[in-house]
């Protein structure tokens, strides 16, 4: 679509910002708002319900219902499916309101938020929809005179709380798997992004979902967000965001009811690029890709980058030339690759770790500074240090934007120790053509997933989560399940 037509598009849109309680839009119980900006622009997009305790309450008071009643959990797997499957192609019916919902809340570039955001999660919807009826329980090797069942059952009431950078992605990571296994959900999408989490909830009533099953509450985190990791009705938390903020979501859960926490977090990924790497190109392209994919605002964005000290030159010269690809534009036109930071605080947030690796001695060879700032929008040019030491905050600390921190080596074993000398634990990766070197060099990374000469491979079929305080879950994957799902032992005397 043409670059005036989203525009026009977009001018037109109408925005509902009510919460999605039993079936209902509502306002906030309180009747209090907040203002929803985009970072595109400045621009005012409307008013969003402010939820807090009270509506907190009222959601999860439908959801349980939903669940004893078996609205939903009760359905057979199969009728399950079906209803997941017309969910997601709702969804793609509308991909282009998703999109530019999506582009206009957090900035991202329309291009991405149609072939990356809108299709991974109606992907995600249809591939748990399809699992659901595929998978058996078990029976147990028991003595003969009896037998024992493992069955698996929902657990109840899931709270799902989901960060900004992809709001439509990591709300489908934990409502699809959930919903599929015959949960009610109450999600709290973030207060920076809380749109298409709202029209996702009406697309899944279309489909069938019964009302109460899903309910979304946008609001801010420490209102709407607390209230549901501390409510005593909620079975299991499903949290990703922040390390800071999961540490508290763990504390809220055993504060409250124990509930089940589950939480993906944070990251500061490493990419160690040896210089038997079999493909420069490949790895340079890898590389400046990832880091500058999405603003830089992905959680297992390659953010340190340790290239053998041999090739470490010829690397960032590569590196540098690629720069320019990534330059920042409107991020309603198709042909946009960077988009705008989701927001001031994120942007003052990125600009100030900026300022530390200018201050603290890395050598800046590309970016540093905020652009299109005429736009009234928040954009930051894609931004590389060089000679950065690791004890430096930009090789420490989740930026949460587009900024690469080079730091070489001569010692692989020292690679990996500085690799490993993180609290992060999320991403790594490794570039040899050296099968061995790979293998124990992945073993030795901590890291959920490890890379080998590549950096962008992705797909639902495999677990993603973290080691250390990355966090304690995996989404994605069959191995979701065991998240909002229960093991129970039946034993039956014959
Ligand atoms: P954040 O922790 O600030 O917020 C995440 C969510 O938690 C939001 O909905 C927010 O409103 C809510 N929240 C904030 N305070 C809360 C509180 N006291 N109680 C309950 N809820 C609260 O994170 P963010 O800035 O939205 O997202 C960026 C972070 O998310 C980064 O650290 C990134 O690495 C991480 N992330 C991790 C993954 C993963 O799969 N591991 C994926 C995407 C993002």
């Amino acid at each position: 679509m043409a670059t005036t037509s989203w525009h026009e598009r977009a001018a037109a849109l109408a925005i509902d910002g009510r919460a999605l309680i039993n079936g209902q839009r509502l306002a906030a119980r309180s009747g209090q708002t907040f203002d929803n900006r985009s970072p595109i622009d400045g621009r005012l997009l409307g008013q969003v319900a402010r939820c807090d305790e009270q509506d907190v309450d009222a959601a999860v008071a439908a959801a349980r219902a939903a669940f004893e009643d078996g609205r939903w959990a009760n359905f057979a797997p199969a009728k399950r499916k079906r209803i997941l499957i017309k969910f997601a192609d709702l969804m793609q019916k509308n991909a282009a309101e998703l999109a530019l919902l999506e582009t206009l809340d957090m900035g991202k570039p329309i291009k991405y938020s149609q072939s990356v955001d809108v299709a991974g999660a109606a992907n995600c919807i249809r591939w748990y929809g399809e699992a659901i009826d595929k998978i058996y329980d078990e029976i147990a090797p028991a003595p003969v005179h009896s037998l024992a069942l493992i069955t698996r059952e929902p657990v109840g009431v899931v709270g799902a709380i989901v960060p900004w950078n992809y709001p439509m992605l990591m709300a489908s990571w934990k409502i699809a798997p959930a919903l599929a296994a015959g949960n009610s959900v109450v999600l709290k999408p973030s207060e920076k992004s809380p749109l298409t989490a709202l029209r996702l909830a009406d697309l899944a009533l279309e489909a069938g979902i019964p009302p109460g099953v899903f309910n979304v509450l946008p609001g801010y985190g420490n209102e709407a967000g607390s209230a549901l990791a501390l409510h005593m009705d909620v079975d299991c938390i499903a949290f990703t965001g922040s390390t800071r903020v999961g540490k508290q979501i763990m504390q809220m859960a055993g504060q409250s009811n124990l509930k089940r926490a589950w939480t993906e977090l944070g990251g500061k990924s490493a990419n160690i690029v040896c210089a038997d790497c079999p493909d420069i190109d490949a790895a340079v392209s890898a590389a400046i890709g990832s880091i500058f994919f999405n603003q830089g605002e992905s959680c297992n964005a390659p953010s340190r980058l340790f290239v053998e000290e041999s090739i470490r030159e010829q690397f960032v010269e590569k590196a540098l030339a690629m720069v320019p690809d990534f330059t920042p534009g409107d991020p309603l036109d198709e042909n946009t690759v960077m988009g705008a930071i989701v927001d001031d605080i994120q942007l003052r947030t990125v600009l100030g770790y900026i300022e530390q690796g200018k201050s603290g001695g890395a050598r800046l060879l590309a970016g540093g500074e905020r652009v299109r700032t005429e736009s009234g929008g928040y954009f930051v040019a894609p931004t590389i240090f060089d000679r950065v030491d690791s004890s430096m905050a930009i090789a420490r600390e989740e930026i949460f934007g587009p900024v690469l921190s080079v730091l070489s080596f001569t010692d692989l074993n020292d690679a990996i120790r500085q690799a490993n000398a993180t609290q992060y634990g999320l991403h790594a990766a490794v570039w040899t053509s050296d099968l061995s070197k790979a293998i124990k060099t992945s073993r030795a990374l901590r890291a959920g997933t490890v890379h080998v000469n590549q950096y962008d491979n992705d797909d639902i079929t495999v677990p993603f989560g973290g080691y250390k305080q990355s966090g304690n879950g995996r989404d994605k994957s069959l191995h979701a399940f065991d998240k909002y799902t229960e093991l129970k032992t039946t034993w039956i005397q014959l």
